[in-house]
Parts: structure tokens; sequence; C-alpha cells
């Protein structure tokens, strides 16, 4: 068993039960190596000196303690811990971080004061928040030094101090704001540092400004030699309103056999499910909030192979094994390099090739890099397909479709055809219109395959800086941003192949491609309306004028109805069973 693995539940570090209960309801299943070792130490004030990058669930390794002891407090009273961070965004992500953690630590509704103070906004705001009181400021070193020059953030009733990213701070030109703010801090405070890497400038503020710190670093184990799979490692840095998206169409590029497909949370897992299954995947959900019968179901589905795609967490996944495996894919960089070493471990078996896919938020770069040099591997950083990859992959797949017709196929009752056109027109251009009318056929093309995924760099950020550009595409709200499931083929490999246990029944809806119709918009319709969910419903068959849908029998008047109470793309379509069915 990796560290990564060892047993250890928030449960056990613990943790108040308003804190326990508000990571249960974000879908946190247990804590990730980082929060296992620094939140112990850390509440017994302790102060702590971490090596960590972000993506490895280092905000929640010092919020929770800092809430731990957190009492209600009256108007006006001052912070009782600081947060520095280097940039704006980093800021604003972690005060929303631990205001998400806290909310509920004094009831219902009634959580933490935090407040994030950074140069650009409107400093008269964050003057009232201070003024009505506090108990948790986060900020940018910069912000926070006029602050106190103005008399306006006190800092005596601090207790705990943290250096978020330190190292980048440091880069940033901080160094003397940060010394100044912890020498302006109580002496018998406690600090805690978090930095990705340790250069000696780091280790100086530590000297300077940590009593004794407990040390934490990401363990770096090195799979046993000779254990290391036989993996193709990629990753793809894309922001994170692109991720469904972008996996979507790398998915479709590398059209897996069979793949595990890793996220961190319960929500994210049954998100990215019905996104999946939205695109025309057989996906189906496993996370740890399930019932052992429920799982031993969905385990089935996979290993009988009536779903190509397993969406889980690590919890959900410990122990799973599925022999056709071909694809693991990391949705977010894991927490720790050991866990990406046990994860890509389920691909690669028995000398066959597996393929390891990451996908990272331009911030988790690094984490990539320290991933790199733990296990000792390449990582190749590839680009996101793009329309002009998409088309020319789904262009292979028809003509590798019409290759197979001509092989296989008695082609005698299509002939007289040919030759009734080949009097008008060239054989080439006969078969060129086969081979479009072919293709259109099987790929429909939705919004999303129109535009390309924005590139986007490593680590776009800026240094919140008077004046300096301030990078907004990581703002919390840009999630919001378009991620709609682009367009899959009406019969795509995905839904074609869709086998619903028990009776179905046909559904005629009176929309087709004319009115823009495409199997999402029906999946979506259907979904969103009845309480069916994407893998319950069968083929989809959409024509110039129509469309058809396979749905279980017993759920066949429900889903007429609510799709005759609902437009399908701003339209109202007549609903009925498909007379032929
Ligand atoms: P951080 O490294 O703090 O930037 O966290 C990276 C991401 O991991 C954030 O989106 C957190 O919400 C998420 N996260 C942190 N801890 C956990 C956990 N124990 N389980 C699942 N997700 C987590």
């Amino acid at each position: 068993m990796t560290t990564a693995e060892a047993a250890g539940t928030f449960a056990d570090l613990e943790l108040r039960p308003e804190l326990l209960s508000a990571l249960t309801a974000l879908g946190y299943e247990e804590p990730t190596p980082i929060q296992r070792e620094a939140v112990p130490p850390l509440l017994e004030g302790r102060d702590l000196l971490g090596q960590a990058a972000t993506g490895t669930g280092k905000t929640a390794a010092f919020a929770l303690p800092l809430l731990q002891g957190l009492q209600r407090r009256g108007r006006g009273s001052a912070p009782v811990s600081l947060v520095l961070a280097p940039t704006r965004e980093l800021a604003m992500q972690v005060s929303e971080a631990t205001h998400r953690y806290g909310k509920d630590l004094f009831g219902a509704g009634d959580g933490a004061r935090v407040l994030p103070v950074y140069g650009g906004q409107p400093i008269g705001r964050q003057l009232r928040e201070l003024e009505r009181g506090v108990d948790v400021v986060v900020g940018t070193p910069g912000r926070v030094v006029d602050h106190i020059n103005r008399g306006t953030l006190r800092l005596d009733a601090l207790r705990t101090v943290v250096l978020d990213e330190a190292d980048e701070m440091l880069d940033m030109g901080f160094a003397e704001d940060i010394d100044a703010i912890l020498d302006a801090a109580p002496a018998d405070r406690q600090t805690v540092l978090f930095s990705a890497t340790m250069p000696s400038r780091v280790e100086r503020v530590a000297r300077r400004h940590l009593r004794d710190p407990v040390r934490i670093e990401i363990r770096r184990e090195q799979p046993a030699a000779g254990q290391a799979p036989k993996v193709r490692q990629s990753a793809y840095v894309v922001a994170r309103p692109h991720k469904p998206t972008a996996l979507g169409r790398v998915l479709d590029v590398e059209a897996p056999e069979a793949a595990l497909v890793f996220c961190r949370t319960r929500e994210e897992v049954d998100q990215l499910t019905e996104t999946l299954n939205g695109r025309g995947y057989r996906a189906e959900a496993l996370h740890g909030g399930m019932s052992q019968e429920q799982r031993d179901k969905v385990m089935g589905r996979l290993r009988n192979q009536t779903a190509d795609l397993l969406v889980a967490t690590d919890v959900a996944a410990r122990g799973l094994d599925v022999e056709h495996l071909t694809h693991v894919v990391n949705y977010n960089v894991p927490s720790a390099p050991e866990a990406y070493v046990h994860r890509i471990g389920r691909v690669g078996r028995a000398g066959r090739e597996g393929v390891a896919i990451t996908l990272a938020e331009p911030r988790e770069h690094r984490m990539l890099k320290t991933i790199e040099r733990v296990t000792g591997s390449r990582i190749t950083m590839e680009k996101v397909p793009t329309v002009a990859d998409l088309r020319a992959r789904r262009l292979e797949l028809t003509r590798a479709a019409l290759r197979e017709s001509l092989l296989e196929d008695s082609l005698d009752g299509f002939r007289a055809v040919v030759e009734a056109l080949t009097d008008e027109f060239d054989v080439m251009d006969v078969a060129a219109a086969g081979v479009k009318l072919a293709h259109e056929a099987s790929s429909g093309a939705g919004p999303d395959d129109d535009s390309d995924i924005p590139e986007v760099a490593a680590r776009p950020e800026r240094p919140d800086r008077p004046g300096a550009d301030r990078a907004a595409h990581e703002r919390p709200g840009h999630d919001r941003a378009r991620t709609g499931p682009p367009s899959r083929s009406d019969g795509g490999p995905g839904r074609k192949g869709r086998v619903l246990d028990g009776p179905t029944t046909r559904l005629y809806v009176g929309l087709g491609r004319a009115a823009g119709v495409r199997p999402q918009d029906l999946v979506g319709a259907i979904t969103g309306e009845s309480s069916l969910s994407g893998r319950q419903i069968g083929g989809i068959e959409i024509t110039e004028r129509f469309s058809l849908v396979e749905v279980p029998e017993p759920a066949a008047q429900e889903v007429i109805d609510a799709l005759r109470g609902t437009l399908i793309k701003g339209r109202k379509a007549s609903v009925r069973r498909d007379a032929k069915s």
C-alpha cells in the first residue's frame, strides 16, 4: 500500500463536526497526503514548513486548522488569521475555499468571516468589511502592507500567519513586505509556510520567522524497479472552463476501449459522467456515496463492456481491477506522485501498452514536473485536438467504415443507383457524394466543434502589483463559461452500441437535423425534464425531419409528457410512441 492509499479519514484528524460535514458536502472523501501530514501538527499549534504545490490540497491543509479553533467573535473584531498569497487569483481562491469550509461553523448559515484583500479592488469595500470585523484575511502582501500602514488592518489579535506559495511571493519581489508584516505580527503567533520549491531565499524566510517548524515534504517514493508499467503518458494544459470539452475531444481522438477517469470529488464525478453521456459515451459514475450493490452493478457494466468509461474518485476505484482497461485519465493532476503512480498502474498490464492522460490547469503545471521527477518518467505535453484534428479524425473513421463495407458487404443492391447517376455525373463525383452522405450521417457538428479551445501557457498569472496587468482567465465565475458538450455523431460509436436492460420503446420526436437537433439536445432534454439519466437512454437516430429515441418502456409515458412540455432547440416538438416499434 502506498502512502496515498494509507488509511486515514478526515474524522481521524479530529476535526470539529461542522468542518467534517462541510467536507462531506463538498464531496471530499478522504484527506490528501499533505492534509494528513500537516493537519495534526498545525492543530497542536506547531509552526510548519511545507513543500507542496497547487493541486496537492494544501489550501485545506492550512485552512481547516485555522477554522478548527475559531470562536464566534463580535463586531469590529480584528482577524485571528492572516494568509498571504502571491496573486489576486490565488487570494480569491484561498478565500473562497476557506469560506466554504467554514460556512456553517457556528450553525447553519453562520460561518467564519473571510475577507480577500488585493490590489485592483476598490479599497472602500475592504475597509467597510474590516471595520465590521473579520476572522480570516487572505491578501496579497502589497495590499496587506497598505492596510497596515493606513491602520485599517490590526494585527494584534493574530494567532496564525500563513505564507502560501512563498517562493512565488519572493520571486515577485514581496520579500520586504513579508518581513514587514511578520515583524509586525505578535511574536507568539503560529507561522505556516508553504512553497512548491525550497530555494535558499525561502529557507531564509523560514529561519527568520518560523520557530522550530515541522517539515513536510511530499514523499518521494519510487515505484519498485521493474514494476514501472508500460504506459504512454501525456498531459494537456487546459483552463478550467474548457476541461469538459477538452476531455471529450481527447477521448474522441484516443477512442479508448475502456477508460477509468479519476476525479477529485463526488460532485465532479457526477457532473463529468453526465457531460460524457451527453457527448455520446457510455459513462458510469463510481464514488464512495454508492452502495456496494450499485457499485457491483457499475463494475459489471464495465466488465461486460456495456459501458466504456468509468468516472471515479480514488477511494471508489480502490482495489478495482479491470482486465481490458486501455486508458487512465486524470481529470485533475493527482494530489501526490504516489497517487499518480498508483492510478496509472492500472493500465499497461501484462505487457500491453496502456495510456495515461492528465488534464492540468495552468497552475498545476509544476505538480506535473514533480511527478515526472519523482517517478522518473516522461509526461509528454500535448495540444488539445483542434477542430481540424477532429475533422481529420472523423474523415478517417468514415474512410475506415467505407473500406470495411467494401471488403465485407454485398453492394449489389446499390450498384444500380451508381449506374443511374453515372449517366449524368462523373463516377468520382458520385462516390464523393456517397462519402459525404455517409460522413454527415455519422458526424454531427455542434457549436463547440466550430471553435478551438484556446491554448494556455503553463503558468500565466502575473504579479499583483499596482498597474500590473491581471490575468483573469482563472477567475471564479469564468467556470460558468461555455462548457457544454460538443457534438458527437448521431449514431456515434458511443450511442449506437447502447444496450438497455429490459423492454424498451422507441419514441418519435418531430424535430430533426433541419431544426439543428443533435443527440445531446435530446439527451439533455430528457435528462433535464424527466427522471431518466443519460445512461438509461438507448439508441438515437436523427433524420432530416424527425428523431427516434429509445427509452425504457416503463418510463416512456413520463418522457413523452416531459418532452411535450419543453422546448428542444427553442421549438415545441410533437412526441409520441413510434408506430413501428
Ligand atoms: P489546492 O492544492 O489547495 O489548490 O487544492 C486543489 C484542489 O483539490 C481544489 O480544487 C480542492 O477543492 C481539491 N481538494 C482539496 N482537498 C481535497 C480532498 N481531500 N479531496 C478531494 N478534493 C480535494
